[in-house]
């Protein structure tokens, strides 16, 4: 059966504006790469670009992050952080790039803000339990004697001395090592770098620490959040558009022996790994801030958290204990959803005051 001639046209018409609605409705195409840097799988997904030319804006976000694992590792040679702590050991000073100042000089900011939980400066505590190293060795803890010289050497950032590009240290056991802080600040260079040549819409995650610029399509990026005894995903969250998300955790890197797992997080007060804690997550605008908030709440602990967070200026902050306790900001607490039941929430701690003033660590 053949329908009267002037069916036609509307059948036309209905097929386009279904064309319309459907192509209105399919998200734009999207790029997926996959790069291996930091040692670790880094994904960057690109939405609205041609696949040329996202390839090239992943080329050259891969291309920074091949210079930052040279020259701002705390242990493998050939990098300037390598230099500038065998010039600290020596008492000498080094001319500091413009690549690398910009770190030294927020993590001063960091550590007073933190009150030194986040202590970039024990570089040689970490050394000495054997975290330097691609698999942290097995055998006894470091002996006490040796923790406790490191301990009462107390390395701290403000014995940096800054003086135009030159850098030294007062105290010759300052060892630089941004394990805590240097994946969140690359992750939002990343970023800045894609919106630089125009990519409004993208995420770079490096195993779930993670910064996203925009949206995906008509939503925004919805990230999951590890259980940190392994059992998955913890909870899902959107994360709106030029925020970060890093997690600091005990269950990642650790050393074993007669069933005590050392974390490689470490009090720099104890020169101890950290216990109680088993991950800390942070939410916000600027990478390096949300990765070195992480690892001090991660030290913080349940006791001191609050106070922490509301020092740094936090307004997202989690916690899970070992026991699997969660501890929310009520900001926080407002955004994650839970996935399968909600975990026991022990306590969501006080709305901190972002405007708290800064004073220097105890020492
Ligand atoms: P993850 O690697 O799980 O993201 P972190 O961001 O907390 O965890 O980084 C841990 C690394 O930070 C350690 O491997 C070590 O290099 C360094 N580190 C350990 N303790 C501290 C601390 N108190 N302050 C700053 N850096 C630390
Ligand atoms: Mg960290």
């Amino acid at each position: 059966m053949t329908s009267p001639p002037h069916v036609y046209p509307l059948r036309i018409l209905a097929l386009a504006v279904a064309w319309v609605l459907l192509s209105a409705c399919a998200p734009p195409p999207e790029y997926h790469q996959t790069l291996y840097v930091f040692g670790t799988l880094v994904d960057v997904d690109i939405l609205g670009q041609t696949p040329e030319q996202a390839a090239k804006a992943v080329g050259t976000v891969e291309a920074d992050f091949q210079r930052m694992h040279r020259d701002w590792h705390a242990w493998k040679p050939g990098g300037e952080l390598m230099e500038l702590n065998r010039q600290f050991a020596a008492g000498g000073a080094l001319s500091v790039s413009p690549f690398l100042m910009p770190l030294l000089e927020q993590a001063q900011v960091l550590y007073l803000d933190s009150e030194g939980l986040f202590n970039p400066a024990i570089g040689g505590l970490v050394g000495l339990w054997g975290f330097h190293n691609d698999e942290p060795p097995a055998g006894p803890p470091p002996p006490a004697s040796a923790i406790q010289a490191l301990v009462q050497a107390r390395p701290g950032m403000d014995d940096l001395e800054i003086g135009g590009n030159l850098v030294r240290s007062r105290n010759p056991a300052v060892q630089m090592d941004f394990g805590g802080f240097a994946k969140g600040y690359a992750l939002s260079r990343a970023i800045e770098r894609l919106r630089s040549v125009g990519i409004d819409n993208a995420i770079v995650n490096a195993g779930g620490d993670l910064c996203v610029t925009g949206r995906h399509g008509e939503r925004a990026w919805r990230i999951g959040i590890r259980h940190p005894q392994g059992k998955g995903v913890l909870a899902s969250i959107d994360v709106d558009d030029g925020e970060c998300v890093m997690t600091s955790g005990n269950y990642e890197r650790y050393r074993e022996y007669e069933d005590v797992r050392y974390a490689h997080i470490l009090d720099p007060r104890t020169g101890q790994p950290v216990r109680h804690v088993a991950s800390a997550t942070v939410i916000h605008g600027d990478g390096g801030k949300a990765d070195a908030a992480a690892t001090a709440l991660t030290v913080a602990g349940p006791a001191d958290w609050e106070r922490i967070a509301t020092r740094m200026g936090l307004r997202y902050v989690m916690l899970v204990d070992e026991e699997g306790g969660v501890y929310m900001s009520p900001a926080m607490a407002d955004r994650v959803r839970f996935l399968e039941q909600r975990p026991q929430v022990i306590k969501i701690g006080q709305a901190p005051d972002p405007d708290i003033s800064t004073a220097g660590p105890k020492k």
